[in-house]
C-alpha cells in the first residue's frame, strides 16, 4: 500500500515569487561558477534570503570542499564516503572572486565535514575567508563549521581568519543527539567549539551562532536545558526549524511543530538572553542572516 505523506497546511505554503533584488541577484549568479545551497537544495526560503528589503542584506550560503562527506548524521542527505576526492587548492581564491563579484551583503560558508584531512580543512575555510574579506571587506561573511574532532586549534584558525558569525550547529537536544548525529559528534564537543570561539576572540569580539531542528522527538525540558548550556557558553544567536525527512533511510520526523510553537521558543530564546532568535517551520540556520545581523548588531 502506498503511504501518503500528510503534510500540515503551514508547511505547504507555495514559494511566492521573487521581487526585483531576488532577480537581480539571480542573473548575477549566472557565470560567476558559485555553487549556493539554496538553489542546489531547493530552499523554499530562497526568495527571501535573496530579496528582501535591502538589497545590501541579500544572504546566500556556498558549500566548500566538494560534495562528499566523511559523516554520516541520520537526518542528513549529503552523500557520505570515507575518502573523498581531495581539495580544489584554488577554491579559497575562485570563491572569493566570484563572491566579490556577486551583489551579495552576507554569505554563509559552509562545508561537508572532512575527517580525512589533518586539519578538517580549517586551513582552507580560513583562507577563504581572508580572501573574500580582502577584496570585498564590506561583505559579512559567517562560518558555519564542523566540530573539528574537537580540535580547538582548528576552531581557532577559522575565528581569526576576519569572519564575523561563526556558527556551528548542535542540530538537537543531547539525549538525543547519539540517534541524531554521526557518533563522532557530541553535543559536550559542540558547546566546546562555541565556547571556544569566545575564549579565543573574546565575549564581545565574535558573534556566535547554533541551529536546532525541532521535530525529533525532543522534550520540551531537553530543550531548555539545552538552550541553558548554550547561553552558559556565550552563545548570542540561535535558530529553530523543523526536521525534514529527506529520504525513508533518514529518521522520521516526530512531530510537526506548529507556527504558535516555534514562536513560543523564540519568546523563550529571547527571554534568556540570545541576542536574536529566528524560529519557524521553514527556518534553516542561515535564513535572512543578513537582515538579522544588520538589524541586530550593526545598528
Ligand atoms: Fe539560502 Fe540559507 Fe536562505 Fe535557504 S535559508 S535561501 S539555504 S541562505
Ligand atoms: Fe551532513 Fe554535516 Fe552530518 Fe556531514 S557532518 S552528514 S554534511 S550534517
Amino acid at each position: 500500500r502506498r503511504t501518503i505523506t500528510r503534510l500540515p497546511e503551514w508547511l505547504k505554503t507555495p514559494i511566492p515569487a521573487g521581487n526585483d533584488h531576488y532577480k537581480s541577484i539571480k542573473k548575477d549568479l549566472r557565470g560567476l561558477g558559485l555553487h549556493t545551497v539554496c538553489e542546489e537544495a531547493r530552499c523554499p526560503n530562497i526568495s527571501e534570503c535573496w530579496g528582501g528589503s535591502d538589497k545590501s542584506a541579500a544572504t546566500a550560503t556556498i558549500m566548500l570542499m566538494g560534495d562528499t562527506c566523511t559523516r554520516g548524521c541520520r537526518f542528513c542527505s549529503v552523500k557520505t564516503n570515507r575518502k573523498p576526492p581531495p581539495l580544489d587548492p584554488h577554491e579559497p581564491e575562485h570563491t572569493a572572486e566570484a563572491l566579490a563579484r556577486w551583489g551579495l551583503g552576507y554569505v554563509v560558508l559552509t562545508s561537508v565535514d572532512r575527517d580525512d584531512l589533518a586539519d578538517g580543512g580549517a586551513r582552507h575555510f580560513a583562507e577563504t575567508i581572508s580572501k573574500i574579506k580582502s577584496k570585498k571587506p564590506s561583505l559579512l561573511v559567517e562560518a558555519l563549521t564542523g566540530d573539528f574532532r574537537g580540535d580547538l586549534d582548528m576552531v581557532k584558525i577559522v575565528a581569526q581568519s576576519g569572519l564575523d558569525v561563526y556558527a556551528h550547529n548542535v542540530e538537537t537536544v543531547e539525549g538525543l543527539t547519539p540517534f541524531v548525529r554521526d557518533r563522532r559528534a557530541t553535543f559536550r564537543q559542540s558547546l566546546k567549539v562555541l565556547e571556544h570561539v569566545k575564549t579565543v576572540m573574546g565575549q564581545d569580539g565574535m558573534i556566535t551562532k547554533t541551529s536546532i531542528m525541532l521535530g525529533l522527538g525532543e522534550q520540551e525540558e531537553e530543550l531548555m536545558d539545552a538552550l541553558t548550556e548554550l547561553r552558559k557558553v556565550g552563545v548570542d544567536v540561535v535558530t529553530f526549524g523543523q526536521y525534514m525527512r529527506p529520504t525513508k533511510r533518514h529518521l522520521k520526523v516526530e512531530k510537526y511543530v506548529t507556527p504558535d510553537e516555534f514562536e513560543m521558543w523564540r519568546q523563550r530564546a529571547l527571554d534568556m538572553g540570545f541576542l536574536y532568535v529566528a524560529s519557524g517551520p521553514l527556518v534553516r540556520s542561515s535564513y535572512k542572516a543578513g537582515e538579522a545581523f544588520i538589524e541586530n548588531v550593526l545598528k
